[in-house]
């Protein structure tokens, strides 16, 4: 033994036995998962603890639609950052409680009343599969880290190109950070093939991204930090009664800066916007985009993105015989299901889509997938030297082209789990089933005079509507007021009420009030569904369409839960009414 040695030797016999820092140390060996096959392992009894304390925040099974029993904001914020680490270490059980404790009062998303928006309750396979990435932690930015995990990415872009009718062998795909990150990937891929020289030089061109009027917000936050800036965006105007892109506007745009020799670095198809459905038409804005292409010489070819993040799963549909209607969906909805179906074909003349499994996919936080049709080309534009420290142990290694280094496989692992658990069935049960829910509730509403729904022709998963005082006939009342400038004043006043019966609503929903014996629902509202036909310039603030906003998109929803949402909707009127 050398001096070395023995000194290190003498000091492990102190530390075992006395030092602080080994005292510590042998305490987190019950705070960490055993790295074994050991029957007391901490992670095991712990998450037993965390499951047992899940059940006491769902509330009984007629019970609000919230968890825990709490219904209030608990958060002081005048005083919650005075707060600092805890000088001495704490207890794992202690720490999980006050975890717990921070879920009391959140909506309740699978909750058979949760209907506000597109928020799904995540299925059981994906959420197991992405606590199983955060117990394991792959790391997909290469295949060292993350091994045969990486396979859930790979065949995931095989399973979306398929869908989306592209050759599944040259599609690729990366899991981000939300359909917001989908949106500035494709930024960043549309701004690397047309101006050919700016990962080296920077953005110095101003070339346009173009979107229509009902485009998702995100368009800023994408242009704004990938450095084109925000006013490098064309927006095309749409159709009132669709909403879809109008591809005349389009056709002027593109022509525009053809002549004026203007790069466009990417036309965005929306397939799907949140609200109203709207899907645009993506093989007319392909011919336009041949039609007028870059200037060669200087520029690569224009990108066609669909954000598809909403809309995406409609193409299950491609699969379903029509006809013979296998899964016996009822005949009124058949047309919003070939309707759905037919505008998502379009997607095979999309470059990239956009894809969220935490939104029509029923999957976890953040599950976003961004799908390429060529990956060689996108892979080698944004290639990057590889890493002195990370060696290639696989083919497949993304940090080469990545926005991020590290990549949880949570996303991947999510996404991937539901598409092998759905199938193409899976997709058409959920999706229509939540048709059928709405076909019902549109029927409830037409049958009360002072409610009109008022998307009507909308194909979508959400019923927007308004409810007017008793006696007003609901239909003819929202035709005038849609359709005639003298009828503004009284649009404003029933928007007002649309308001305050959506506040009522949630207001009741947080204190927990009950109608005919059962909690009230969680609904939402929109304060700007559509304008009116007057307003199609979109320069009058006031000249807008407020709706009360159904979105039951969790398998939990009943047609009798619709029912009461709308008796609900009628009482809160007319305490609203009364109040005045
Ligand atoms: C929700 C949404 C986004 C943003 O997606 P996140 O996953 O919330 O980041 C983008 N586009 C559309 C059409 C959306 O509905």
């Amino acid at each position: 033994m050398n001096t070395y040695e023995k000194n290190w030797d003498a000091n492990s016999k102190i530390s075992n036995d006395a030092a602080g820092w080994a005292k510590y140390r042998k305490d987190m060996l019950s705070a960490f998962p055993a790295y074994y096959n050991e029957s007391s392992d901490p992670l095991v009894s712990a998450i037993n603890k965390a499951v047992k304390a899940v059940d006491h925040l769902r509330p009984e099974a007629e019970g609000p639609a919230y968890l825990g029993k709490n219904p209030e904001l608990t958060i002081d914020f005048d005083h919650v950052k005075h707060i600092s680490m805890p000088e001495k270490m704490g207890s794992t059980d202690k720490v999980i409680q006050e975890t717990v404790a921070l879920f009391e009062g959140l909506p309740n998303w699978g909750h058979p009343l949760t209907m506000c928006n597109v928020i799904p309750q995540a299925n059981t396979v994906s959420i197991v599969a992405a606590v199983l990435s955060e117990i394991f932690a792959p790391n997909i930015l290469e295949g060292e880290y993350s091994w045969n995990v990486h396979r859930a990415e790979l065949e995931s872009a095989g399973m979306l190109g398929n869908l989306f009718g592209w050759n599944p062998e040259n599609t690729g795909c990366l899991y981000t950070y939300g359909g917001s990150g989908c949106w500035t990937y494709h930024v960043k891929y549309a701004l690397s093939r047309v101006l050919r020289d700016s990962r080296q030089k920077g953005v110095r061109t101003d070339a346009k991204v173009i979107c229509s009027h009902q485009a998702h917000y995100t368009m800023l936050n994408s242009t704004d930090w990938m450095g084109l800036g925000m006013d490098n965006i064309i927006k095309v105007r749409t159709d009132t009664h669709t909403n879809a892109m109008d591809l005349v506007h389009l056709e002027e745009i593109l022509k525009d800066c053809h002549e004026k020799d203007i790069p466009v670095a990417s036309v965005v198809c929306t397939m799907g916007t949140t609200d109203a459905n709207a899907f645009d038409p993506v093989e007319g804005v392909r011919k336009l985009l041949d039609k007028y292409p870059n200037n060669g010489e200087k520029y690569g070819k224009a990108l066609l993105y669909c954000d598809a993040v909403v809309g995406w799963a409609w193409a299950a549909f491609k699969e379903y015989d029509f006809t013979t209607n296998p899964l016996q969906f009822s005949k009124e909805i058949i047309p919003s299901l070939i309707a759905n179906e037919k505008a998502l074909s379009g997607i095979q003349f999309a470059d990239a889509v956009g894809v969220d499994f935490h939104k029509v996919g029923w999957s976890p936080y953040a599950s976003s997938c961004f799908v390429y049709k060529n990956s060689e080309e996108f892979e080698n534009l944004l290639k990057r030297p590889g890493s002195a420290y990370l060696q290639p142990r696989s083919p497949y290694n993304p940090l080469d082209y990545t926005l991020e280094v590290s990549r949880a496989a949570t996303g991947s692992l999510a996404g991937w789990a539901t598409m092998k658990y759905f199938g193409y069935e899976g997709f058409q049960a959920i999706m229509g089933g939540i048709l059928e829910d709405q076909n019902f509730l549109r029927n409830v509403l037409a049958s009360h005079t002072e409610t009109v729904c008022v998307n009507a022709e909308d194909h979508g998963l959400v019923t927007l509507f308004r409810a007017y005082p008793d006696g007003i006939i609901a239909e003819e009342q929202y035709r005038k007021e849609l359709t005639d400038p003298s009828y503004k004043d009284q649009l404003i006043q029933n928007n007002m009420l649309t308001k305050a019966i959506g506040d009522k609503l949630y207001h009741w929903f947080r204190e927990g009030k009950q109608v005919n014996g059962q909690y009230t629902p969680y609904i939402s509202f929109s304060t700007g569904f559509r304008v009116t036909e007057y307003n199609e310039a979109d320069t009058d603030p006031d000249a807008y369409i407020f709706a009360l906003k159904i979105f039951p998109m969790n398998v939990h929803i009943t047609p009798e839960i619709m029912r009461h949402a709308i008796d609900c909707v009628l009482l809160a009127r007319d305490e609203v009414l009364s109040e005045k």
